[in-house]
């Protein structure tokens, strides 16, 4: 691809990539940085950061509360952002769309609140093991709590998720059913719309976890038909500190609240508390206004490039960087075939620990992650401590994955004298 090309779908990269000021600034080394770890967290474009300052330079306030001007605005900016998140993932109301800090909280949120009204002695709990931790321990420690017991699905030698123990999980009417849509190890996209169709069918809750997912490719709640599913802010090039759940109304009516306090409450009296509406009820406190206000502004971004272009794009950038790295030898790539899997390739190197070559590469620039990915049973099920890690977004071109390549080989030269 040549500077100013444009991908088959239209794409200018190299004009997105104006929009990102990170990518002009020089590192230490003299050299731009070669920003391949957007699975941990995204780069922000200027326009979600402009979005940030507006609220705090034109209409900083709290919501909800005033009834002045600048508080009318804000409220009404914040729950913009709500409704815009509602619109991107087609939930059938915004009143669906809860704040947290991150898809972490989103998921806790689920275990603290249904999980312990509905999860009992003896109850099934089925998840996979390519799950992040995220969406393991909490549900480890309502099982505890409650004597329920957790089932977890295998992966093949190809890293997809063996379906047939799914199925066969499934027989057992497990209670709850919670899954990732894509591996931030494997890049695996896991058939969700089928897995949800088969755990509903066998009477389970299903939450999908699109930490992964939402940021690249178009998500649609109720075609998947999942009860719950969480998204991370930070990772589709929002600020940290927001994240969402996605929950069904009428779940969402029924479970208890999850944190007490402010703005969660219609009356509070000496001796008890009625619940604010939906979707307040589960929001105590002051919330991340102007990070749900960024969030907004990154979806706005998103809708204007276009999710099948941003997808399109990253597995353009994905089949360049598998090919070159299949011509290195001695070295494994994880997950599946290119049909299957999004812009996440983990390699690793018999001899090389994954840390020392994250180091090697930084000194050219090469922002990779190395470790378990805060995917502990997965390594102990491929049995290795760690992998290195490149994933890709709408930005990254194909100098990045070549200046990789490059370091890659040099650093392997070092180690095999
Ligand atoms: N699930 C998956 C699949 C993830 O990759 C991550 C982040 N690495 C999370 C959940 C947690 O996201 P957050 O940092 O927003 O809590």
């Amino acid at each position: 691809m040549k500077q100013n090309a444009q991908t088959p779908t239209g794409l200018d990269v190299y004009k997105i990539r104006q929009d990102f000021p990170i990518f002009s600034r020089k590192l230490k080394n003299g050299k731009p940085v070669a920003y391949l770890d957007s699975a941990a967290t995204s780069q922000r474009p200027r326009q979600v950061v402009e979005a940030m300052e507006k609220y705090f330079f034109e209409c900083n306030a709290n919501i909800h509360r005033g009834v002045y001007q600048i508080s009318e605005e804000a409220t009404a900016a914040y729950e913009s952002a709500r409704q815009k998140v509602a619109k991107f993932i087609n939930a059938q109301s915004s009143r669906e769309i809860i704040f947290t800090r991150n898809a972490t909280e989103a998921i806790n949120l689920v275990a603290y609140t249904w999980g312990r009204q509905n999860i009992s002695q003896g109850d099934l709990i089925v998840l996979t093991i390519m799950e992040h931790h995220s969406n393991i321990v909490p549900w480890q420690i309502l099982a505890k709590e409650k004597g329920a017991r957790i089932e977890y699905v295998d992966i093949d030698e190809k890293g997809y998720l063996r379906l047939d123990q799914y199925t066969n999980l499934l027989q057992q009417a497990p209670k709850l059913v919670s899954f990732t849509h894509v591996s931030n190890v494997l890049g695996t996209i896991n058939p969700v719309k089928q897995m949800v169709k088969q755990a509903k069918e066998a009477g389970a809750t299903v939450l999908v976890d699109a930490a992964q997912s939402a940021p690249h490719m178009a998500v649609d709640v109720q075609d998947i038909g999942c009860d719950f599913l969480a998204i991370s802010g930070h990772k589709m090039l929002g600020p940290t500190g927001i994240g969402c759940l996605y929950g069904k109304r009428e779940l969402l009516e029924q479970m208890p609240p999850f944190l007490g306090g402010g703005d969660m409450i219609l009356k509070v009296t000496l001796n008890g508390a009625s619940w604010n509406e939906l979707p307040w009820k589960y929001e105590a406190g002051t919330p991340a206004i102007a990070e749900a206000i960024g969030l907004g502004a990154a979806i706005d971004y998103l809708n204007r490039i276009g999710m099948e272009n941003i997808h399109a794009h990253e597995k353009m950038i994905t089949e360049y960087a598998l090919e070159a790295l299949s011509e290195i030898d001695n070295l494994t790539i994880y997950g599946p075939p290119l049909s299957d899997r999004s812009g996440v390739i983990s390699v690793t190197i018999p001899g090389v620990h994954p840390h020392d070559l994250a180091t090697i590469v930084d000194r050219d620039g090469i922002a990779l992650r190395a470790g378990h990915h805060c995917c502990m049973p997965l390594m102990d099920r491929l049995d290795i401590a760690a992998t290195a890690r490149i994933s890709f977004y709408m930005y990254t071109i194909p100098e990045e994955i070549d200046r990789f390549v490059e370091s890659l080989k040099k650093a392997k030269e070092i180690f095999e004298k």
